[in-house]
């Protein structure tokens, strides 16, 4: 059963709507991760895992959409950005388009941190039009394995962690004799609990965060087992779930 829309004709697509009213898309970024790992680390990610869940669980995936919210990242050559506001729109025409033909339920697979404000927000908003929509993240649903691999100064951006998973997926693309590991700088207005409206380049100078010269593939292959289990299980339980128990509820 082919499970990716780009792959199918329009019949088979007919034939999946009919069935069905549930869909994946995985959405990423575009960003810097450091001097050793690809730009499409985040997108790479989202989509690897978004369509082996969508094999297990036998549900509609789509094309990653691969550009995001990555303008704390422009210092760093190459990292195409798009506003919250673009993004949302962009990822709500989607939605939209899903939702003629029938898809009322939709997991969106986000691999960057910096898209979630704008997903969440989407979430909301389109609930009230009768679409369910849920924002998975990898690096919350792989629970307490992450923390248990990895220490505090591997799980940052471009650290071990992502690393590890880039080196399990694509090792290709990863040169790790170009890894670092940094120190994060603290910025001269940084105090605990208060945001600033900081770039990427005002913590550390080669875009990494903490240690990434630790990063294995095995520990990858690990996490991603672990996150296409947990993704698995959200889709199986939004598949079976009734529409109308997903919606909003009328005033008491
Ligand atoms: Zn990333």
């Amino acid at each position: 059963m082919k499970i990716l829309l780009h792959e199918m004709s329009w019949v088979e697509a007919k034939e999946y709507f009919s069935k069905n009213d549930i869909a994946i898309i995985p959405v990423g970024s575009n960003e810097q991760h450091g001097p050793h790992n690809p730009f499409g680390t985040d997108h790479f990610i989202a989509k690897a895992i978004a369509e082996e869940a969508g094999k297990r669980a036998k549900v509609l995936c789509l094309q990653v959409i691969p550009f995001g919210v990555s303008h704390h990242h422009r210092q760093f050559w190459g990292t195409i950005y798009v506003s919250p506001k673009t993004l949302k729109a962009y990822v709500k025409e989607v939605c939209l388009s899903l939702n003629y033909y029938g898809i009322k339920k939709i997991v969106i697979v986000n691999g960057h941190g910096g898209n979630l404000n704008a997903l969440t927000e989407l979430a909301r908003e389109l609930r009230e039009k009768g679409i369910f929509v849920s924002v998975f993240q990898w690096w919350p649903a792989a629970g307490k394995l992450l923390p248990d691999i990895f220490k505090p100064e591997e799980r940052g951006h471009a650290g071990a962690e992502e690393t590890s998973v880039n080196l399990a997926l694509h090792p290709h693309l990863v040169s790790m004799d170009r890894a670092v590991d940094e120190e994060v700088h603290r910025h001269v207005a940084e105090v605990e609990g208060i945001t600033l409206p900081l770039d990427t380049v005002d913590h550390t100078r080669s875009g990494v965060f903490g240690k990434s010269t630790t990063a294995s593939a095995d520990k990858g292959k690990r996490v991603f087992e672990v996150v296409v289990n947990e993704l698995a299980k959200h889709v199986n339980l939004l598949k079976k779930a009734k529409v109308e128990d997903l919606m909003a509820k009328p005033m008491a």
